[in-house]
């Protein structure tokens, strides 16, 4: 592999990394030159097994031959077309594609679909719609949002405003929103395999935000049905189905933010099927094409989209969109990444490993420092107790640990947070769980 070795390291300097210690990292870099089904190649030739899908992102594993091709062909196609007043059929056949196999069951199909160009984006628009959907049907009061502590649901200001992640919030002002209570609790629930069992009352903070400021003022809650980046934080049994009874009484839409459990990451095509809890919208990205290009899409519900769908015939419904929404090239890497999905049967596939998964990461109970593990589907959570002196360092070390010996995991604060593509295999499962637990007895 000539063109990976550090001689051709790049200068340094100039890129403003997101989400990174800059100064740290420019000090000791890691840097990813190539990729491979379940592995990253650095620059210096060490394999490294991708133990979180990228950014829980690359759910069939890399360089995906037929998302390649795909993006070729579209590129010599049609690269690029207009979103004001303009279409082009591929945007209509991935929307198509998508809506086959949209959740929500015959009754309640959550099949009309918003292009968007990340997360973020699914997100602000997913809040819009549901602000002008209740000022469409005459709810015009209700403008607020409820969102939940510890809530990741991008870097966007709407995002921002409903999500409750500390390092995301206190240096920027925010939209007024109201959080709920978050569901971690980690003493009742500690080691639980699969959904806790306690914590079910934690949705009735959803009816006390109510009665504080009246239902007519509340537009929607939003929620990742599983939370990701507050470090893997799974609804306790009853919980969903609780938040959703509550806001069917008071008028109130529910979003679920699946951006990352929606294309297979539980064991079913999204969190809704999973959990068998429909939402009103759905805000989706990353596993949508795999990862390869940057795209996302809102999911909303018939009942929405008509609602909406008033006025008179030529004035624009919905005054929102963006210049890559239902990007070509983006809809060929789509459509190209649901046929490998079906084909390989990898929507459901971490149903058939959640169990070996689940016995393979609770065998670190025990390992130095570790006060909590969680699973469900193909996600887990290592948590260790943090350095008194330095919180959030301690998980860091392992994650340098596991990358030196050949594993990327993902750290959020001292949790360590893990997602391997969809595509791993048993052996594969047991390399993540040494690795890390030698990597665990090293630290301690
Ligand atoms: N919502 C959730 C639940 C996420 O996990 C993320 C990203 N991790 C986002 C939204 C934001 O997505 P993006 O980074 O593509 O904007």
């Amino acid at each position: 592999m000539d063109q990976l070795n550090k001689t051709n390291a790049p200068v340094l300097e100039n890129f403003w990394m997101p989400f990174t210690a800059n100064r740290q990292f420019k000090a000791t870099p890691r840097l990813l030159a190539a990729a491979e089904g379940m592995y990253y190649t650095d620059i210096d030739g060490h394999q490294v097994l991708d133990g979180t899908a990228g950014l829980w992102c690359c759910n069939a594993g890399h360089g995906r031959k037929k998302i390649a091709k795909a993006v070729e062909r579209q590129l010599a196609t049609l690269d690029y077309a207009p979103t004001f007043q303009m279409g082009h059929p591929i945007a209509f056949d991935f929307a198509a594609k998508l809506a086959a196999n949209a959740p929500g069951g015959p009754e309640a199909k959550l099949d009309r679909v918003f292009f968007t160009g990340s997360g973020s984006e699914s997100v602000d628009t997913a809040l819009k719609i549901a602000i002008a959907y209740q000022r469409a049907i005459g709810q015009g009061t209700r403008t607020r949002i409820i969102g939940r502590e510890k809530g990741y649901h991008g870097v966007g200001f709407g995002g921002i405003s409903v999500g409750g992640l500390v390092n995301n919030r206190r240096v920027f002002p925010q939209i007024p929103a109201d959080h709920m209570r978050h569901t971690l609790d980690v003493e009742r629930n500690a080691f639980s395999k699969g959904l806790p069992a306690h914590g079910i009352e934690l949705a009735d903070d959803l009816e006390r935000l109510v009665q504080l400021h009246g239902a007519e003022t509340i537009a929607a809650v939003i929620v990742e049905p599983m939370s990701g980046s507050a470090g893997v934080v799974l609804p306790p049994k009853g919980y969903l189905e609780k938040l959703r009874a509550t806001a069917d009484k008071h008028g109130i839409l529910l979003i679920f933010d699946e951006v990352i459990t929606g294309f297979g990451r539980l064991g079913a095509p999204f969190a809704t099927d999973y959990f068998g809890v429909v939402p009103d919208l759905i805000t989706t990205a990353k596993g949508i094409t795999n990862g390869a290009i940057p795209m996302g899409a809102v999911f909303a519900s018939r009942k929405i989209y008509d609602g909406l769908m008033v006025g008179p015939e030529h004035a624009i419904e919905l005054f929102h969109g963006y210049t890559y929404s239902g990007h070509p090239v983006a809809c060929a890497a789509g459509l190209a990444t649901l046929e490998i999905y079906e084909e390989e049967g990898l929507l459901t596939r971490a149903a058939d490993l959640a169990e070996y998964w689940q016995e393979a990461l609770h065998s670190l109970r025990g390992s130095p420092n570790v006060v909590d593990i969680r699973n469900l589907g193909l996600v887990g959570a290592v948590e260790l107790v943090p350095r008194a002196a330095a919180p959030g360092t301690r998980a860091y070390d392992v994650f340098v640990d596991c990358f030196n010996k050949g594993l990327l995991i993902r750290v959020t604060g001292d949790i360590i947070a893990l997602s391997p593509p969809l595509i791993i295999e048993r052996s594969q499962i047991d390399t993540i769980v040494s690795t890390l637990g030698d990597a665990l007895k090293r630290a301690a």
